[in-house]
C-alpha cells in the first residue's frame, strides 16, 4: 500500500494532554512494512521521524514538530493457545477485553491504562501491582537506522520499573508483541476489568487531560524513605517513594502555571485545565523539580516523553 503522508496535521487531539502544535508531516501506520516505508520516506526527505502511538504519555511542543510523525495506531491480533500476538498499535484495553472474551486473562489490573500495547511495553506500564513485563514473551522490533528486525526475549527487553530497553534505544521501534495469558472465566475477567476501571475513576486517574504520572517515583535517601514509611505505614519499594507524596509534602499540590495544575487529587498528574500550553506544563514541571531537589535532595525524572 502506498503511504499517505499528510502535511500540517494538528497533534493535540491525538494526545491525552490535548496540547501542542502540528506535525509538518504525518502518516498513519499499522504494520512493520508500513513503518519501514515511512522510515524510508523520512530518510529520503532528510528529516527526523517521531513515533506517536496512543499519545497518552507524551508532551508535544507548542511549536509542533518539524518531522515525520509516524502514528502507530490499530493493527491485527491473533491467539495461539494461551498466547496473544498483537501489532504494536493495538489498543491495550481492547486487547484485555478481547482476550477476556476468549477466557484468557490475568492482566485485568492493567485495564484503563490508556494507549497501545507497543507504548505499554516501551514504558513497562503497570498499575495496582502487575506490569506489562509480567505477560510479555517476546517483542518484535525494527531498527530505524539499520533496517534490521529482531525478536527480543522478555529478558532482552531489560524491563524494570517504568523502563525497558526501548526507552533507552529509540532507534528500535516495536512492531509486534507476544504475550502469555492465563485461562480465566469470561465472567470473572469482565468483572475484573469493570472493577479496575471503577477504581481508577474513583482515584481520579482516568479520563483527565494529562499524561498519567508526570514523574517516575524517585529513589530517595534513607531518611526520606523512613519519613514516608512512618507517615504512610507502608514499605517503600526498591528504595522509591511516590513522587506525588513528595510533591504534596513540598507544598506543590494544586500549584499552577497558566492552564497547567499539579492535580489536587493526584499531585503527580500535571493536568491541562483547558488552554494550557506545553510551556505551562514544562515550567510547572521545572518548578516542582527544583522544589523537590531543594527541599528533599531528591532528583525527579519525567515519565512522560517530551517530544
Ligand atoms: C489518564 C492516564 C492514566 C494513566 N495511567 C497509567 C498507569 O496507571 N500506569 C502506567 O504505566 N501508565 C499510565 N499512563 C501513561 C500511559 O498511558 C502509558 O505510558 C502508555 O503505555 C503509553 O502508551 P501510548 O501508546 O499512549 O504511547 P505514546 O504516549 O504515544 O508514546 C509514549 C512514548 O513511547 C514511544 N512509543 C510509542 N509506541 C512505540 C513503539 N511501537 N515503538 C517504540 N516507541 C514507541 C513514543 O515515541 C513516546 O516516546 C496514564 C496516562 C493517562 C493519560
Amino acid at each position: 500500500m502506498a503511504l499517505q503522508v499528510k502535511e500540517n496535521v494538528p497533534l493535540a487531539p491525538l494526545t491525552t494532554f490535548e496540547i501542542g502544535g502540528s506535525a509538518k508531516y504525518f502518516v498513519d501506520v499499522k504494520t512493520e512494512d508500513e513503518i519501514r516505508e515511512a522510515l524510508a520516506w523520512a530518510k529520503e526527505k532528510g528529516i527526523k521521524f517521531v513515533v506517536l502511538a496512543g499519545g497518552s504519555n507524551v508532551l508535544v511542543p507548542d511549536e509542533g514538530l518539524n518531522a515525520l510523525v509516524i502514528h502507530i495506531a490499530g493493527g491485527e491480533h491473533s491467539f495461539a493457545e494461551c498466547e496473544l500476538i498483537a501489532d504494536a498499535g493495538c489498543d491495550l484495553l481492547e486487547l484485555i477485553k478481547t482476550a477476556g472474551k476468549r477466557g484468557l486473562g490475568g492482566w485485568e489490573k492493567l485495564s484503563g491504562i490508556p494507549g497501545t500495547i507497543g507504548g505499554a511495553v516501551r514504558g513497562n506500564a503497570g498499575a495496582f501491582g502487575p506490569e506489562i513485563r509480567d505477560f510479555v514473551v517476546s517483542v518484535d522490533a525494527l531498527n530505524a537506522e539499520t533496517g534490521e528486525t529482531k525478536e527480543f526475549s522478555n529478558s532482552e527487553c531489560d524491563f524494570s520499573y517504568r523502563h525497558s530497553f526501548f526507552k533507552d534505544h529509540p532507534e528500535w521501534i516495536i512492531t509486534k508483541v507476544q504475550l502469555r495469558l492465563t485461562p480465566i472465566s469470561i465472567d470473572i475477567s469482565i468483572h475484573l476489568v469493570e472493577e479496575t476501571i471503577r477504581e481508577r475513576e474513583k482515584r481520579h486517574i482516568q479520563n483527565v487531560r494529562a499524561a498519567g504520572s508526570y514523574f517516575v517515583n524517585p529513589v530517595a535517601p534513607k531518611e526520606i524513605q523512613e519519613m514516608f514509611e512512618k507517615e504512610k505505614g507502608m514499605k517503600s519499594r526498591e528504595g522509591r517513594v511516590p513522587a506525588g507524596w513528595l510533591i504534596e509534602k513540598a507544598g506543590m499540590k494544586g500549584a499552577t502555571v497558566g492552564g497547567a495544575i499539579a492535580s489536587l487529587q493526584h499531585p503527580n498528574y500535571i493536568v491541562n485545565q483547558g488552554g494550557a500550553t506545553s510551556h505551562d506544563v514544562l515550567n510547572l514541571a521545572q518548578t516542582i523539580l527544583s522544589q523537590i531537589e531543594t527541599q528533599f535532595g531528591v532528583e525527579l525524572h519525567e515519565e512522560a516523553a517530551i517530544l
